[in-house]
């Protein structure tokens, strides 16, 4: 037994020694760029990280070099923000590019413990507008993916939800559940008091079109509840960067900056050692964008 009572804490000091010296390896072996095009802040200089083959990817999307091969990710040196370039592409060629992902399984819906977290995450949002939002509560589940069914057992609790995404096989009913693209900004227009996401900020492209569009769908003092890892939580819970499709992450420089840009404020951020981590945001008035 060590006389200073640490060893209990070894398996957990160990852990995330081997993290932090993954990353700092990482780190040092990126190389600086001067032509960069952060999505954010606009910084043009960047540290570049090669990612190797993506080891979840199977079927069509293996033609893809990015895939197959690897793909880079740029972090602005102005805002430590962490992004791809690669999957700059229109929500159409996107949501076809992630149907193919794992053989198009991932249209087939299966009980998992995600629905549950997107329900959680909805939940939180409906208790932050009760007596900020007016008028009757609707919360849009952004990016639901095959867990669309999670706004359909919200109902059942009382809770007016739908959902959105931009797979391309999904069964859309057009009333809760719909097909998420360009025109998606007007037609619902200030008509959400609440949007959540889990697991979708950080596959975003575009971030701050992105976040200009939740503003525009957002009724006055909306609130967003988002769960999506950040940059600072790669040394702890492992790499999610390797994956190809996570395209963006966020530092809180760069959160700040994107509420600027698109007129939210962060409100509050759950970060538990083991479990979730998310962000809340207040729509603060009309981005012009
Ligand atoms: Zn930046």
């Amino acid at each position: 037994m060590s006389g200073l009572g640490l060893s209990k804490y070894a398996p957990e000091f160990m852990l995330v020694f081997y993290f932090w010296l993954k990353f700092s390896w990482h780190y040092l072996r990126a190389k600086s760029v001067d032509s960069a095009d952060c999505p954010v802040s606009g910084g043009k200089k960047a540290k570049v990280f090669r990612y190797g083959k993506d080891p979840y990817a199977t079927g069509e999307v293996l033609k893809l070099d990015e895939i197959s091969k690897g793909h880079d990710k740029y972090c602005c040196v102005e805002c430590k923000h962490l992004y791809a370039l690669w999957l700059r592409k229109s929500a159409n060629k996107v949501g076809e590019l992630y149907s193919n992902i794992y053989a198009g399984g991932g249209e087939v819906y299966t009980e998992n413990d995600r629905k549950d977290i997107q329900k959680e995450m909805m939940r939180i949002a409906h208790k932050y507008c009760s007596g900020n939002v007016e008028g009757a509560f609707a919360g849009l589940d952004f990016g639901c993916g095959p867990n669309f069914r999670a706004a359909y057992e919200l109902r059942d609790e009382g809770i007016e939800a739908y959902c959105s995404d931009i797979l391309p096989k999904l069964p859309y009913d057009g009333k809760v559940f719909f097909k998420f693209d360009e025109h998606s900004a007007e037609i619902f227009k200030n008509r959400f008091s609440a949007i959540s996401s889990v697991d979708v900020l950080e596959h975003l492209n575009w971030p701050v079109n992105d976040f200009l569009v939740f503003n525009r769908m957002l009724k006055p003092k909306g609130f967003m509840v988002h769960f999506t890892p950040m940059i600072n939580h790669f040394p702890v819970f492992g790499s999610h960067a390797d994956h190809v499709f996570h395209t963006n992450f966020f530092s809180s420089k760069s959160l700040a900056i994107i509420c600027e840009k698109t007129s939210f404020r962060l409100v509050n951020k759950v970060v538990k050692p083991r479990g979730y981590w998310y962000y809340i945001f207040q729509k603060l008035g009309e981005a012009c964008g």
